[in-house]
Order: structure tokens, then sequence, then C-alpha cells
């Protein structure tokens, strides 16, 4: 099985698209509008953009195209080309345009709340610092959920002006955006590049914050845009379903999936597993309570057997603050990580993950934003998320 997208201006042509190129046994994996970006994006017109699967075994033969067709194909070959090259650029448009926008939004932001605060005189919180910028500041943060404390902290370099007479609301600004983007740190995603020796990745969490999910995401954007070899392993044997999951996914990228009951199963798994020359195994884990450390003696000898691997805890941000808290520090008892952050679509608060940053000291490797294969995640942006925390921007795009 392949995957391959379409677009067009209407959901109708793009189906026509799909089948005219693929033939009528390609499977619609997914089909949503997107919306331009950019400065000019008011001026275009959103579109339709299918994910279509087929099998390249049973495809269409090229004896049996007329040159109609194969005139066809070829012109849509080209437009697809086009897009390709247009969306790269459009890319690069849209982060200069955030970079520029960025320092700008924040000041008219602060101008704005500070005008208000001078006509109301009131404030979400009582008042901290004298200073009425750092006091936007200190406000948009806790609002975002980041704690008190850790706001604080943020605002340690810039408090030190705590005196009205020396605003400065660039400086003030530029301090504060980049202490945050620094206790973030630049994230961690699993290099998508060929490496000697097989890689193993895996997603440990609580149950339904959308480790499977993102198994599926992450291993098909490994397949499909950067060409390499994965392989699937999931240890998640309580449920059932959690098995099957997978495997439907598997399915559509004509993977396999390893299913392992037990540490000793892994092992009896893991020369067949290396010898398939794969760069980059995934396992999924079985989700845990983190209040029972008698649940964590199978992850951690799964863990033992594979101590060069790359941990991923997997947290969705619709969790209770505390909750995450005990959990991540759970985790951390057990092993070091990264964070996959998941189910950003379903909040606005966004300074839980600068809490727990700040808090554990680990970075950050992915964000997920939706339930789409494989298009709802990123590569977690700590500049993207401290736009969101001050209140200039989504944490995703
Ligand atoms: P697991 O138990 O951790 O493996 O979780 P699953 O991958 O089975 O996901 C649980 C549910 O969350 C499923 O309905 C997923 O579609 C959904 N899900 C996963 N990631 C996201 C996300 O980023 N946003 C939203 N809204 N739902 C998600």
């Amino acid at each position: 099985m392949r995957i391959k997208k379409f677009t067009a201006r209407t959901e109708k042509e793009a189906i026509a698209k799909v089948k005219n190129e693929l033939g009528l046994n390609a499977l619609i994996l997914n089909i949503r509008k997107t919306k331009p970006k950019g400065i000019f994006s008011l001026f275009r017109r959103p579109v339709t953009e299918v994910t279509a699967a087929y099998d390249d075994k049973t495809g269409k033969k090229p004896e049996e195209t007329s040159n109609e067709q194969l005139a066809a194909a070829a012109r849509e070959t080209a437009v697809a080309e086009e897009t390709e090259v247009y969306k790269r650029q459009r890319d690069q448009i849209v982060s200069l345009e955030q970079k520029l926008f960025a320092q700008e939004q924040l000041l008219s932001k602060l101008t704005d709340q500070l005008s208000l605060n001078g006509l109301s005189n009131r404030s979400q919180g009582a008042r901290k610092y004298d200073n009425r910028v750092i006091q936007v500041f200190y406000d948009t943060l806790v609002a975002q959920e980041v704690t008190p404390e850790i706001a604080e902290k943020v605002l340690e370099d810039v408090s030190a002006i705590d005196d009205e007479s020396q605003v400065d609301i660039k400086l003030v600004s530029t301090v504060v955006y980049n202490t945050i983007v620094s206790i973030l740190g630049p994230a961690e995603p699993i290099e998508p590049v060929r490496t000697k020796r097989t890689r193993f990745v895996i997603l440990m969490g609580p149950t339904g914050v959308g480790k499977t999910t993102t198994i599926a995401k992450i291993s098909s954007i490994l397949m499909l845009y950067h060409n390499l070899r994965v392989g699937l392993i999931t240890a998640d044997t309580y449920r059932i379903a959690a098995i099957e999951q997978l495997k439907t996914y598997a399915e559509i990228l004509g993977l396999d999936v390893d299913v392992i009951y037990n540490s000793q199963d892994l092992e009896n798994h893991l020369e067949p597993i290396v010898d398939q020359n794969n760069d980059v195994v995934l396992i999924d884990t079985a989700g845990r309570s983190h209040r029972n450390q008698e649940n964590f003696k199978d992850l951690a000898e799964l863990l033992a057997l594979l101590p060069d691997s790359t941990k991923y805890l997997t947290l969705s941000l619709t969790t209770k603050y505390e909750d995450l808290l005990s959990i991540a520090n759970a985790y951390s008892v057990l092993t070091d990580y990264k964070f996959v952050f998941t189910k950003l679509d379903e909040t606005s608060d966004y300074g839980a993950i600068l809490n727990l940053c700040y808090l554990t000291g680990k970075r950050m490797a992915y964000i997920t934003n939706g339930q789409n294969v494989p298009d709802d995640i990123e590569v977690a942006h700590p500049e993207n998320i401290t736009k969101a925390l001050l209140g200039i921007g989504g944490a995703h795009f």
C-alpha cells in the first residue's frame, strides 16, 4: 500500500483526481479543507485535500491506459510538482512572516492590554509588579495556567526593572520571549535520516492519550516523506482493540506488527527485528496508572532490554495539571524521556507544557493536534508554543 495526497478546489474534483490517477479501488483515508496561510491568504480560497491509499501492485498497468489518460496523468503530475514547489515556497514565506510578525504582535498586544488596564485599572489577579508591562506578562502566563511560581521565574530577569519610569516594552518582551524559548529548549524528534543501527523508540504514557495514533502518524511520516524503513511492535496486549488499531494502520502502510506479551517475548523477537534492517522501530506500550508502581514492573523490564532506545512520554493536554505532574514524576523515576504532547486541538491552555519542561528539565519532541493520520502531528516548535503562551498565536499551524 502507498499513500498519496490530492488537492483541488472542491471535494468532488479532488476525488475525481484520485479515481483518475489511482483507479476506482483507491481507498480514501481522509478529506479535509485547508486554509491558505500567509499575508495574502485572505485573497485565496480554501482547498480540499484528499489523502488516498492504493495498492501499487494492483494499480493500473500502463498498457491499459489510453493516450488521453496518459496526457491527463502527465498534466496532473505537472500540477502536483508545481503544487510541491509552491508548498515549499509558501512554507518558507509563512515561517519568515511568523518571525517578522511575532515581535510586532507581541508589542501591539501589550500596548492594547496596557491601555485596557490603564482605563479600567483592573488586573486578573492581585497586582504583583509595579511595572505594568511585567504585570501584563505575569497575568497572561498565569491565565495560560503557567503556575505563579514559574511565571515569576520567567520574569525574574526583567523584574529587576520594577519601576514605571523605565518601561522599555521592546526590551522586556524580547527577554521574556527568549527566556520561555530557552526553558522549552529545542525539540528532539526522531532524526529522519538513515542510520547504520536500528533505532528503537518506545512510546509510554497513560491509556487513551493517543500513543497508538501517534505511532501511526510518526511511522507514516518517516516512511512516506523520508523513505525510511520502519518496524512496529506492540506490547499493548491488555487491549485487543489496541493491537487491531495498530494493525489497521500498519496494513495501510504495508507493514507487519510484532506483538509481544512480555520482555522474554521481546528478547526472542529482537534479533529477527534487528536483522530486518529497519531504520526505526516504534514500540507501543500499554497505558498504565502512574499511581500503581507494580504496574511499572513489566515496563521497566522492557526498557532494560533496550537501554539505548529513545523514550517518549505521551501526555494529553486535556489531563488535569496536577495529574500530568505526578505522571511525569512517576516516569522520571523509571527512565529518561522526551515529551509528546497530544490533543492540543482540545485546549487553549498551554501552560502545562512550560511547567513540565521547567520542572522536569526534559525536552519536547512532538505535539499532536487532531485525530487525522498522518497530518495532525508536528515537531514541537518552542517559538510557536511561546507565542501561544504569550497570547499571540496558536501553538500549532
Ligand atoms: P492510546 O490508548 O494512548 O494508544 O490512545 P489512542 O491512540 O488509542 O487514542 C485514543 C483516542 O484519542 C482516539 O480516539 C484517538 O483518535 C484520539 N486522539 C489521538 N491523538 C489525538 C489528538 O491529537 N487530538 C484529538 N482530539 N484526539 C486524539
